[in-house]
């Protein structure tokens, strides 16, 4: 049992050891006064998986004891070297060593210049390099390859960010049984953005995701994207948000990223972090305090909370003297040209402000271009009266969380971008566009001015939120969900026939003397196309089906949806019984069709014109009339459109099919089909049915409407679902591929 800030946390982690691959490893060597001495990164995830390890060393049962074991690249071959050896009560490092050429077309070049952009929405800044993607590929190899030397059975292995999108994929295909979450610390951007990738890029990086079990992000909206995007590069289909993939399921959730809430609320009542902060308050007799920081980086929106700032300064004179703008900017990839000049823009323009608004006695603005120690900066947290935190786009936002539990004396008051991934937990912030100066400047005066009650109020709520959902919080939610992914694919595997259930199946075929093949077509014996008719039996298929035709004691009907003229050109020359139009003709070998129903077809008269609204309002969808039934196919038209206009169709045909009884809507694979009359393909199977006594039974099939099938069916039937849904058969398939696969089997036996 874990206690932290009095919550009593049952979670316990399931897995045998936490392995984590994040770019960089969790700490460098920094030379003081001639000796090296281990010093931790900077960095949210960093901070996040310490106190996680630290919260864990003394409960004996959490991970089993074992030490959290890290791969990453070390800054350098030295540091390298040394980390192969390191070891401490937390850690187990282990280094991958890329060579710096790669490291820089893969980090500066795919990352830095490529997906960073692009995913925090500055397209321009976007460079798209197929020599980037190639090393982005290889060094996410080399990553894969380390991880699969150190992996044991039994362990979680936690891919972190935006630097190794294609490593879960890569893992999963050397090891395809093993646990792997991934999280993604930026935002994920939008379909129209994620797009801008090229076609074969963004197949890549989609398939390499989904190679993990869990797939965490910052917030639903970013969740949302992801998914759209799965959605339209894949055709998977996504059931909320969990996702169907060829051959597992994945889920996709938000999880908002803590901070060690205890650490920063505690450590502000220390008596270091209490003496800094009057030094604060005397150094600024009668001012009040706004406070900001940020690594250096286009994406925080320096430059434009300056503007907010001198706009304020314009618009409140009475504010002047009596207000200070700390700015602390941290160095960051200043190496980098964009960056550079990011710094002399911010250097100019706070000269210009202070050059204008300065007296002998005040400077509005006090910039400090610097790292700052732990205690300087809750220090500073607390002792400001306004935070100004405004990035134009950033995943989360940990500053904003730091500084909301570091006011102890609810005397601060948090502005935050609405573009921050923090806003949506910290909704009682005063929430900002950092785009518009007036906005900035009116949430600067209203904050200073704000009541204590508002502040106490408003500080209280944030406090108790990211103080509950905390970084452990956050980690063993992970974790946990991880583990329930797992276990429902478990379960689910039951379901997929395995070598033993395949033994079962062959030895029971070859016990029966009587037996029954009853198979659906679309989905089932052929893959689907963009156009019904393109959807045509290939001659292997064919030639597994008259192999099992050629043993006497096996009969095949064929139970699908399509029409009599279609099904009569795939099996022409094959003595097997074709069940049309889900059971509304019938034709067994050597006679001719037979109707089952007498519904007329007048009622197309009612449904035609809406179904043909709905083409016309739905782009790429089209009619299929067929004797008994009208089908609308949207199989070619945008996914997420597609299914607001089903909902919409759904509502309209219920309205004019209410008081009629005998009317089904069936919903296929990507098709929604109207038919008159109360015949479905478990009708048309008990028919087949009783006219033997079968000893065998095997019923396969795609969609929904096969599982009017499987229902009907005995028992003892074998029941097969093809594809990764829930159904009322038996067993699973994954795909169609592996159906035949099976069929052939029993041919051969
Ligand atoms: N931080 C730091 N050194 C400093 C100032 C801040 O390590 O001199 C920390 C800060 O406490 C926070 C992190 O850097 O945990 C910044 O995280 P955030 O999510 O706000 O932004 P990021 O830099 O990850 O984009």
């Amino acid at each position: 049992m874990y206690v932290n800030n009095g919550l009593i946390m049952e979670k316990r982690i399931h897995f045998e050891r936490l392995v984590i691959a994040a770019y960089r490893l969790p700490f460098k060597i920094v030379k003081t006064k001639g000796k090296n001495k281990v010093v931790q990164n900077s960095g949210g995830l960093v901070s996040a998986v310490l106190s996680l390890s630290e919260s864990l060393k003394n409960d004996e049962n959490q991970l089993h004891n074992n030490k959290i074991v890290w791969t990453g690249i070390a800054d350098n071959q030295s540091s390298s070297v040394f980390f192969k050896k390191f070891r401490n009560d937390h850690f187990e490092l282990f280094p991958v060593d890329l060579p710096p050429k790669l490291n820089e077309l893969f980090y500066g070049g795919f990352c830095n210049d490529l997906i960073w952009p692009l995913f925090h929405y500055f397209t321009t800044y976007a460079v798209f390099d197929d020599v980037y993607f190639e090393a982005y590929k290889e060094a996410n190899q080399k990553f894969c390859d380390e991880i699969v030397k150190i992996t044991r059975p039994g362990d979680f292995i936690w891919v972190h960010d935006y630097q190794l999108l294609l490593l879960p994929g890569m893992i999963r295909e050397k090891m395809p049984g093993v646990s792997i979450g991934f999280f993604l610390h930026i935002p994920f951007p939008s379909y129209e953005l994620f797009r801008l990738l090229p076609r074969g890029w963004r197949e890549c990086i989609i398939k390499g995701m989904l190679g993990a079990d869990l797939l965490g992000f910052h917030t639903n909206d970013y969740t949302q994207h992801f998914l759209k995007s799965v959605r339209r590069t894949t055709g998977f289909e996504c059931q909320q948000n969990v996702i169907l993939t060829r051959n597992q399921i994945v889920k996709a959730d938000a999880f908002p990223i803590g901070i060690d809430y205890s650490k920063f609320h505690d450590a502000c009542l220390c008596m270091p972090v209490i003496c800094e902060k009057k030094k604060i308050h005397k150094n600024l007799p009668g001012q009040k305090l706004i406070f900001s920081v940020d690594r250096l980086d286009y994406t925080k929106g320096l430059l434009l909370r300056l503007k907010g700032y001198e706009t304020f300064l314009e618009k409140y004179p009475e504010w002047h003297s009596k207000v200070v703008f700390n700015m602390v900017v941290v160095p960051s990839r200043d190496h980098i040209e964009k960056y550079r000049t990011l710094k002399k823009e911010i250097e100019s323009t706070v000269g210009r402000i202070n050059g204008k608004y300065s007296s002998l006695s005040w400077r509005p603005v006090i910039y400090q271009y610097k790292s700052l120690s732990f205690d300087e900066l809750i220090s500073l947290y607390g002792a400001s009266d306004v935070g100004l935190i405004t990035p134009l786009r950033d995943g989360m936002n940990l500053v904003a969380k730091e500084y909301i539990a570091c006011q102890n004396d609810n005397k601060g008051v948090l502005i935050l971008s609405e573009m921050a991934g923090a806003a949506s937990e910290l909704s009682e912030a005063i929430l900002i566009n950092p785009v518009d100066n007036n906005e900035m400047s009116e949430a600067i005066f209203n904050a200073l001015e704000m009541n204590q009650p508002e502040k106490t109020t408003r500080l209280g709520r944030m406090q108790k939120r990211i103080s509950e959902y905390n970084v452990f919080t956050w980690a063993f939610d992970f974790m946990d969900q991880a583990w329930e992914v797992k276990r429902i694919q478990k379960q689910m595997s039951v379901r997929f026939i395995n070598k033993t259930i395949l033994s079962g199946i062959i030895s029971a075929y070859k016990n029966a003397c009587n037996r029954i093949f009853l198979l659906d077509y679309d989905g089932t014996l052929v893959s689907f196309e963009k156009y019904p008719e393109m959807a045509t039996i290939d001659v292997n298929t064919l030639n597994i089906l008259r192999k099992l035709l050629d043993n006497t004691k096996n009969q095949i009907a064929i139970i699908s949806g399509r029409d009599r003229g279609f099904l009569e050109q795939q099996f022409d020359d094959m003595p097997v019984t074709l069940v049309a139009e889900h059971g509304y003709f019938i034709r067994k070998p050597g006679k001719s069709w037979e109707s089952t129903v007498h519904s007329g077809e007048k009622w197309k008269d009612a449904v035609m014109p809406i179904l043909k609204e709905y083409v016309n309002r739905c782009n790429g969808t089209f009619i299929e009339e067929k004797t008994g039934s009208l089908a609308w196919h949207y199989r070619n038209a945008d996914v997420d459109f597609a299914q607001l206009r089903l909902h919409e169709l759904r509502d309209d045909l219920a309205e004019v099919i209410r008081h009629k009884t005998n009317f089904e809507i069936l919903e296929g694979n990507k098709v929604l089909e109207i038919k008159s009359g109360k015949y479905d393909k478990g009708q048309a199977a008990l028919n087949l049915l009783s006219n033997g006594h079968f000893d065998f039974i095997l019923a396969a099939g795609d969609d929904k409407t096969d599982e009017f099938l499987f229902k009907a069916v005995p028992e003892s039937a074998y029941t097969i679902r093809v594809g990764m849904s829930p159904s009322l058969a038996k067993y699973n398939v994954s795909a169609y591929p592996v159906l035949l696969k099976l069929l052939k089997n029993l041919s051969a036996g």
